[in-house]
């Protein structure tokens, strides 16, 4: 468990039930602070480039599902991510994002030098977010200089896991494993769920929260789930929505993703959270900000080229389909002013990853 934790299992549930708005201005008001004294005022950017959109597995809830055969798909050059990567600089942004499908495509080699060129070529921290590879190329690609690695667990119960995110093969390392894994590497981890799952209970929401803390990671995600009218889990959101809703149900809102991104940051403190894009989509005028009100210290603005936008849709009507990079940045850096904090200048690691890092390397 994170040592700085301030919330315990019974109040983490407490507060995922709780409706009163008054009494939640109080937990959203406490996070803030929390998030101000362990991460401070900077809010760090990080461009997200989706380098490709082909995909092996068949998640259930992903819009880039193999089965998925009307999404037309791509695979981005590498001189078409460096160029990204100069758009990054550009804005003055301190880290680019390489996420894609879990696509085999992506050969070990072929990212070690688009990494080494990147390394090269700017001073910018590399994240990587392609899925579950074998610890041969997270090792290679770590070598070549990657910092950081984001990866799911998506969900704490394992039968909901297993579900939802059918195996590639059984008995192949878990998340959980390839989470230990990247951190024996060196990474700065980085793995969060998506909020309203169907079939995820608010026992099983608390569970996930309390992972964090146990998994002792530098980067926690949370969004929404949203549901992809081609997608199993997709279909079954549409058909339930006729039905009474489940009491125990978590609901996939707005409120209920503020109200975890809040007691992720209770209980780790000094991570870095991002306010996400799943958010943005279910508010795009000003879910970003409320989720930086909240305890997230984090953006990352798409810097896809806009071609291929659509054609990486993992859910539907992703906010940054309508956000031109040119004009987002220029806003977003406003919004950011008028919260009254700063754009964070550097790499931006969490201070949790620094701290660890001192004590397991010695100087
Ligand atoms: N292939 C990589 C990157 C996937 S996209 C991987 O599996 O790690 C990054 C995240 O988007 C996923 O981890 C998942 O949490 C989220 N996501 C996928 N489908 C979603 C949906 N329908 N609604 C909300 N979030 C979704």
């Amino acid at each position: 468990m994170n040592r700085k934790s301030t919330i315990t299992k019974e109040q983490i549930r407490r507060w995922l039930r709780e409706t009163d708005w008054r009494r939640l201005d109080t937990l959203f008001g406490r996070a803030d602070r929390v998030r101000r004294d362990h991460v401070g005022d900077e809010v760090h950017l990080r461009g997200l480039v989706e380098i490709s959109s082909h995909c092996q597995r068949d998640c259930l809830y992903c819009g880039l599902r193999r089965q998925n055969r009307i999404l037309s798909r791509y695979r981005l050059s590498a001189e078409q991510i460096l160029a990204c990567a100069r758009r990054a600089v550009h804005y003055g942004y301190g880290t680019v994002v390489l996420q894609s499908g879990e696509d085999s495509g992506i050969r070990r080699e072929w990212l070690t030098e688009v990494i080494r060129q990147l390394k090269r070529q700017t001073h910018l921290a590399v994240t990587l977010s392609l899925g579950e590879r074998d610890r041969a190329d997270l090792a290679a690609w770590r070598h070549a200089g990657a910092d950081r690695y984001l990866l799911r667990f998506e969900t704490a119960n394992a039968h909901l896991y297993n579900r939802i995110h059918p195996p590639r093969r059984p008995g192949l390392p878990d998340r959980f494993d390839l989470l230990r894994t990247l951190r024996q590497l060196g990474y700065e981890v980085g793995s969060g769920v998506m909020v309203g799952i169907p079939g995820q209970t608010i026992d099983d929401l608390a569970d996930d929260i309390e992972w964090f803390g146990r998994l002792d990671l530098d980067m926690i995600g949370l969004g929404p789930f949203l549901a992809h009218p081609h997608t199993p889990l997709g279909q079954e959101y549409a058909e339930a929505s006729d039905r009474p809703a489940d009491p125990r149900q978590v609901a996939n809102s707005e409120l209920m993703t503020y109200k975890a991104i809040a007691l992720v940051r209770l209980v780790c403190p000094d991570a870095n959270i991002p306010s996400t894009t799943a958010l943005a989509s279910l508010n795009p005028q000003n879910g970003r900000e409320e989720g930086l009100r909240c305890g997230a210290n984090v953006i990352m603005p798409n810097l896809t080229p806009p071609a291929y936008r659509r054609q990486y849709e993992i859910y539907p009507a992703k906010a940054c389909l309508q956000e031109e990079p040119g004009r987002f940045d220029q806003q977003l850096k406003q919004r950011i002013a008028a919260l009254g904090r700063r754009v964070g200048v550097g790499p931006g690691a969490a201070p949790h990853y620094l701290e660890r890092r001192k004590a397991e390397v010695p100087s």
